[in-house]
C-alpha cells in the first residue's frame, strides 16, 4: 500500500469530523481556513459558525462594515487577517462577479490568501491536485522522510513543497490533504507523537533513527522586543474612558483602555512619577492594581501589560485626543484587541454601569 493510501485509510477511520468539511463551497472553505490560521480548531470553531451566520454569502461579507467584522473577530488576534478578508470579499464582488474563485491561480490573487490557503480552497472545493503545506505537513514529511533542511529556510520550503506535491494522491487531493493535516494534528503531534501505535512506524525515518524529537528543524527567528503597557480604567458614572489606537503601531483602529507605555517594566510608585503619567493624571491620583502583569505575545513583540483602576475620574487632568467616554453598556459593540477582550472576559464587573 502506498503512503497516500495508508494515510487516507487512517483518515477514514480516525479523521476529525469538522463542520467545514461537509461543503465544497469555496467561500465557506476560505472562511474556515483564514479563521484557523494560527488558531486552534476548538477556539476557531465558534468563530466559524458566527461568521457563516452573519455572512452566509460572500456578497454579504463584502457589504459589511469593517467595525462589525472586527467585532465578530475579537478574541482571535492577528486582526490583519480580518481586514484582508474584507478586502478579499470586496475583490470577489468587483473582479469575480461575486462568485468565489475555486481555482488555485485565481484564489491566490486574493489579499490574505497564500499558497497554503489557495491549495486548500482548490483541492477541497474542486479536487484540483495542489498539495497543502502547513505546520502539520512539514512535520509529517520531515519525520517520515528524514528531511533535515530547516522548514523556514528558502531551500527547505522548496524541498518540502516538491515532496508534498509528489506524495499527493492526484485522484483524491482534497481527501489526501485533509488526511495528512489531521495525521499531523492527531498522530504525528509536535510533542509526544503516538509512534508506538503508528501506521508508519516500520518505514518512518525519524522513528527508526531516534530523531523524532529533532525533526522538523527550524531556524531561530529574530529576537522579540519587549514592551510595557500600563492601562487605566477610568469611569465616570455609567461611562468608561476608551482609547482608539492609531495606524502606526499594532492593533490599528482597535479599542483599549487609555494606556501609557514605559521603556522598562515599572511598578506603581515609579509609574506615578513617570513623565507621561504626570502629564495626564494628578499627583494625588489613587490607583488600584487589577490582577497580575499579563504577557501577550505578538509576532516579534512581547507585550507586558498591567491594569489599574483610577479611583476618581477627576484625577484625570486632560485626555489624549483619542480618549473618549463610552457608555458601559455599549462597550460590547466596540472592536477591542485580544489583550483587552480577554481581560474584560475575566473582569466583566469592571464595565458594569456602577463605579468600579
Ligand atoms: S512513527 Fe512517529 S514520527 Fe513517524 S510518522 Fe508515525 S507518529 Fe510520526
Amino acid at each position: 500500500m502506498s503512503f497516500a493510501e495508508k494515510l487516507m485509510n487512517w483518515y477514514r477511520d480516525k479523521g476529525r469530523d469538522l463542520p467545514w468539511r461537509t461543503t465544497h463551497d469555496a467561500y465557506i472553505i476560505w472562511l474556515s481556513e483564514i479563521i484557523l490560521q494560527q488558531t486552534r480548531v476548538e477556539q476557531g470553531t465558534p468563530y466559524f459558525h458566527r461568521f457563516v451566520d452573519a455572512f452566509p454569502i460572500v456578497t454579504k461579507f463584502a457589504e459589511a462594515d469593517e467595525e462589525d467584522i472586527l467585532r465578530l473577530w475579537q478574541g482571535l488576534g492577528y486582526y490583519s487577517r480580518a481586514r484582508n478578508m474584507h478586502k478579499a470579499a470586496k475583490m470577489v464582488v468587483e473582479e469575480f462577479q461575486g462568485v468565489f474563485p475555486n481555482a488555485y491561480e485565481e484564489a491566490i490573487r486574493l489579499p490574505g490568501v497564500g499558497e497554503y490557503t489557495a491549495a486548500a480552497i482548490a483541492s477541497f472545493s474542486v479536487n484540483e491536485p495542489r498539495a497543502v503545506v502547513d505546520g502539520n505537513v512539514y512535520r509529517v514529511l520531515a519525520r517520515y522522510f528524514g528531511i533535515k533542511e530547516p522548514i523556514n529556510s528558502t531551500e527547505g520550503k522548496k524541498t518540502f513543497a516538491e515532496v508534498a506535491q509528489e506524495m499527493l494522491d492526484k485522484d483524491s487531493p482534497g481527501i489526501y490533504n485533509q488526511a495528512i493535516m489531521d495525521f499531523g494534528a492527531l498522530q504525528c503531534k509536535p510533542k509526544n507523537p503516538l509512534c508506538e501505535d503508528c501506521i508508519f512506524r516500520v518505514e518512518c525515518f525519524a522513528f527508526r533513527n531516534g530523531l523524532v524529537d529533532v525533526l522538523p528543524v527550524k531556524l531561530k527567528g529574530k529576537v522579540s522586543r519587549n514592551r510595557y503597557f500600563h492601562y487605566f480604567i477610568v469611569k465616570e458614572n455609567d461611562r468608561i474612558l476608551m482609547s482608539k489606537r492609531g495606524e502606526r503601531d499594532v492593533w490599528t483602529n482597535l479599542y483599549e483602555f487609555p494606556m501609557i507605555e514605559t521603556a522598562e517594566d515599572m511598578l506603581m510608585p515609579d509609574l506615578m512619577t513617570y513623565t507621561d503619567f504626570v502629564q495626564y493624571f494628578e499627583e494625588s491620583t489613587v490607583l488600584e492594581a487589577v490582577g497580575r502583569q499579563v504577557k501577550h505575545i505578538l509576532s516579534h513583540q512581547n507585550i507586558y501589560a498591567r491594569f489599574y483602576i483610577v479611583e476618581d475620574s477627576r484625577s484625570l487632568k486632560k485626555k489624549k485626543k483619542d480618549w473618549n467616554y463610552h457608555y458601559c453598556e455599549k462597550i460590547d459593540k466596540l472592536a477591542k484587541h485580544k489583550l483587552i477582550f480577554s481581560f474584560l472576559e475575566k473582569n466583566v464587573h469592571l464595565i458594569s454601569a456602577k463605579q468600579p
